[in-house]
C-alpha cells in the first residue's frame, strides 16, 4: 500500500475499532456482568517503559508505555481488589487461589534499560514485585535487537535493495507508508528465516547504510552490570528470554535446548542468581508450542510464559510452562482499557480480536 493517506486512514480505523471495543468492555465490566470472566487474575507483559516521545515513524510504538500509564494501571487494578504477587509465587497461588481476590503479576520482556529508569520507581512506589525477562545475547551485545535496527534503517533511507535470503527485493521507503511497508517486509524475512543468518545479513545491510545495530542495542538494553544491579532490588526478579531471541519454532530440538538453557546460565553468571522462569520470544503458538513448553519443563524451569492472551484460568496450574499473558499496548494507554482487559471479557467473547490486539509482540 503506497498511498499514505489511505494507509493512515486504515490504521486510524483499526485503532478506533479496538478502542471502541475496549470502551464497551470497560463499561460492561464496570456494570459487573460475568465477574467470573476475570479468572484468578492476570499476568501482564510490558516491554519499553518511557516518557512519551512523538515520532512520525514508530513501528514499535505498541511496545512502549509511559510510566504514568503503568502507575494508572496499577492504581486501577488495586481499586478492583487485585493483589500484586511475584511471578515465582504464582504456582502456589494457583494451587490455593483466593476466589475473592485476583492477582496481578507484572513482567517486562527483553531487558530494556528504561525498565530501570522508569518502571522500577513506579513499582517501588507501589511495592509491586516484577520480573524482567532478559535476552542474554542482547545484554552481552553478541546479538542485536533487530526490530530496533529495522526502525532506524527505515528512518534513514528512502530506497533499499536487499536480499536477506528470501530473494532480491528493491523497496521504496521515501514516505511514511513505504517505511511501514519496508518494516513489514524485513520483519517478515527475519521471522521466516534462520534468524542467526538473516540477522547477520540485516546487520550488514544496516551498517552499509550507516546504521550500527550493536550501538542501538548498547543504547537501549541493560548491560551485565545494570542487570546485576537490578537483580539486587528486592522487588525484581530476572527471568530468561533465550540467548539470541529466535523464533524457536524454526530451530532444531538441540538448538531450542541450547537457547533456553544457555540464557539461564548466562544470567546466573551475570547476576549470581539462577533464573527459575523463562519467557518465549514472540510467544505466540506459532513461535512456541508443546515442544518448547516440554523443553522448558525438562530443563527444570518452574514456569514459562507465552504471549497468548488470556486471564489466569484455574487450569493454569496444570500448564505452568505455557502461562498466558496480557500485553499492555502502547496504542491503548488508558486505565479503563486495563480494567477491560483484566475483566477477561474480550478473551471470553472475542478471542480472535483480542489476539489481534496482542499481535506482533517481541
Ligand atoms: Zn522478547
Amino acid at each position: 500500500m503506497n498511498n499514505p493517506g489511505l494507509f493512515a486512514a486504515k490504521r486510524t480505523i483499526k485503532k478506533t475499532a479496538i478502542q471502541t471495543g475496549l470502551e464497551l468492555f470497560s463499561a460492561a465490566s464496570a456494570s459487573g456482568i460475568f465477574p467470573s470472566a476475570r479468572g484468578l487474575g492476570s499476568v501482564f507483559t510490558l516491554h519499553r517503559v518511557e516518557p512519551y516521545q512523538y515520532s512520525r515513524f514508530d513501528p514499535n510504538a505498541h511496545l512502549s508505555v509511559t510510566p504514568d500509564f503503568l502507575e494508572k494501571a496499577i492504581i486501577e487494578l488495586k481499586s478492583k481488589n487485585y493483589k500484586a504477587i511475584a511471578l515465582d509465587e504464582l504456582p502456589s497461588h494457583l494451587n490455593d487461589p483466593d476466589p475473592k481476590q485476583p492477582v496481578m503479576v507484572f513482567t517486562l520482556d527483553d531487558g530494556y534499560r528504561n525498565n530501570c529508569e522508569y518502571a522500577l520507581p513506579v513499582f517501588k512506589k507501589h511495592n509491586i514485585p516484577f520480573t524482567v525477562f532478559a535476552c542474554s545475547g542482547f545484554v552481552t551485545r553478541q546479538h542485536s535487537i533487530w526490530w530496533e535496527t529495522i526502525t532506524e534503517l527505515a528512518i534513514k533511507i528512502n530506497h533499499l535493495k536487499f536480499d536477506l535470503g528470501n530473494g532480491p527485493r528493491s523497496i521504496e521507503a521515501g514516505n511514511l507508508a513505504e517505511k511501514y511497508s519496508l518494516f513489514c517486509w524485513l520483519a517478515h524475512d527475519v521471522m521466516m528465516l534462520d534468524q542467526d543468518e538473516v540477522i547477520g545479513r540485516l546487520d550488514e545491510l544496516a551498517r552499509e547504510n550507516g546504521v550500527q545495530p550493536i550501538d542501538i542495542t548498547d543504547q537501549l538494553i541493560m548491560n551485565d552490570d545494570e542487570l546485576k544491579q537490578l537483580s539486587s532490588e528486592p522487588l525484581a526478579q530476572i527471568g530468561a528470554h533465550t540467548v539470541s531471541h529466535p523464533n524457536l519454532a524454526l530451530l532444531t530440538d538441540k538448538q531450542v535446548t541450547f537457547e533456553l538453557d544457555q540464557s539461564r546460565r548466562d544470567i546466573e553468571t551475570m547476576t549470581s542468581v539462577r533464573p527459575t522462569n523463562i519467557a518465549f520470544p514472540y510467544g505466540k503458538l506459532e513461535n512456541a508450542n508443546q515442544r518448547e513448553y516440554q523443553a522448558a519443563k525438562a530443563l527444570g524451569f518452574e514456569l514459562a510464559v507465552s504471549t497468548e492472551p488470556d486471564v489466569l484460568q484455574a487450569s493454569a496450574k496444570n500448564n505452568l510452562h505455557s502461562i498466558q499473558r496480557i500485553s499492555l499496548n502502547g496504542y491503548y494507554q488508558s486505565n479503563r482499557y486495563v480494567g477491560a482487559l483484566a475483566s477477561g471479557l474480550p478473551f471470553k467473547f472475542f478471542p480472535r480480536i483480542a489476539n489481534k490486539f496482542q499481535s506482533l509482540l517481541r
